[in-house]
């Protein structure tokens, strides 16, 4: 049985050095418990701050502990009688083959009703936040101007998405050339950017949102947002969802001081964090999973495949690697 811990605090963008891969005895499901068996694993940037030896908002991993993220796994065996053999779980697991839970925290998923990796993204953590960060934070109004950064990641794909559900004209900055035709072709954004590429990204945001910005759904921070806010229109909503682009900095970045532009434009800037809006996921889930099957939503998603290979698919986030959730496949 498989068990990945976190090996060293990483420094900076995180090696492989930083996980190791150890083995245990598989265990016995004792009265009251089940033994699952892990079938996908969930890669997540969040999963950086908690890598730290600082809290963020949620507390940090401990060294030497196997680490844990959003895991859909089977019930292969249950002595306990809400979850029966075959069932498959979504919640917050272990990286390991085997382990087992009291079902505390678990949610059953239904394979029938949708892929079962869809419930690690769209149907997910990274859908809701989509979904909820946009709706609840960016008010969207018909006509508006959306701009997504991280565009063509698990949150920016959806977020573009439902932005031009609810009539917005949409921008996604992104960081390749093929994600930026991904945006245009697949999801329906109105224009991208590759931000890697681009001179001048100011300029970029400014002839591709000729009426400026109206809401800046933000993934990155840093000099992506710098270019964007000065292309900010008044009364714009800024839900900040994600800084990215700073979690593997080992100093504080000093940027632009934006507070007069903030100020002159009434900008509205509020982040949040998903958990904080736990009351609002059924009507979410709900509402994406009809767009999900009226075919008015889609995802991508890139595949790992194999257990030993989760903590490269994790690092591979910070290098662009995937197009729409990144997922291992055990
Ligand atoms: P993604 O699927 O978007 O994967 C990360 C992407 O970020 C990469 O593919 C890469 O795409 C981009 N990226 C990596 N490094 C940089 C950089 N230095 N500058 C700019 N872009 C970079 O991840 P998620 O959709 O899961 O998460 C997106 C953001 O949302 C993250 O910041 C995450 O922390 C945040 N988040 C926040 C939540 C909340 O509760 N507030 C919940 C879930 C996610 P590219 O090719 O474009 O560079």
């Amino acid at each position: 049985n498989k068990v990945i811990i976190l090996n060293k605090r990483p420094h900076g963008k995180p090696a492989l050095s930083d996980f190791e891969i150890t083995n245990e005895e598989i265990p016995l499901a004792k009265d009251g418990a089940i033994l699952l068996k892990t079938v996908y694993v969930s890669v997540d940037p969040y999963l950086r701050g908690r890598m730290n030896d600082a809290k963020p908002y949620v507390p940090p991993f401990e060294l030497d502990k196997p680490i844990q993220s959003g895991i859909i796994a089977e019930v292969i065996e249950s002595k306990q009688e809400n979850f029966k053999k075959g069932d498959f779980v979504s919640g917050n697991l272990e990286w390991k083959e085997y382990q087992t839970s009291e079902g505390k925290g678990l949610h059953k998923v239904n394979q029938n009703e949708a892929k079962l990796s869809s419930y690690l993204g769209i149907l997910g953590m990274t859908g809701l936040t989509a979904y909820l960060g946009l709706t609840e934070i960016g008010l969207p109004k018909k006509g508006e101007t959306l701009i997504v950064s991280g565009a063509g990641g698990a949150v920016g794909t959806v977020a573009g998405q439902v932005g031009k559900l609810l009539g917005c004209k949409v921008v996604g900055i992104t960081g390749s050339d093929e994600k930026v035709d991904l945006l245009t072709s697949k999801f329906n954004f109105d224009h991208a950017v590759n931000y890697k590429t681009t001179p001048n990204l100011k300029e970029a945001v400014k002839s591709a949102c000729p009426k400026g910005v109206d809401i800046y759904f933000d993934n990155v921070g840093g000099e992506i947002s710098d270019a964007v806010l000065a292309n900010i229109n008044k009364y714009a909503r800024l839900p900040v969802c994600g800084a990215i682009s700073l979690y593997n900095k080992t100093e504080v970045p000093i940027g632009p001081r934006l507070q007069p532009i903030i100020l002159t434009k009434s900008v509205t800037i509020r982040g949040f964090i998903i958990g904080d809006l736990a009351e609002k996921f059924p009507a979410a889930t709900k509402q994406l999973t009809a767009w999900l099957k009226a075919d008015k939503l889609t995802f991508s998603e890139t595949i790992v495949e194999g257990f030993d290979n989760i903590p490269q698919a994790f690092i591979a986030l910070f290098e662009g690697k995937n197009k729409g959730k990144m997922i291992v496949k055990i």
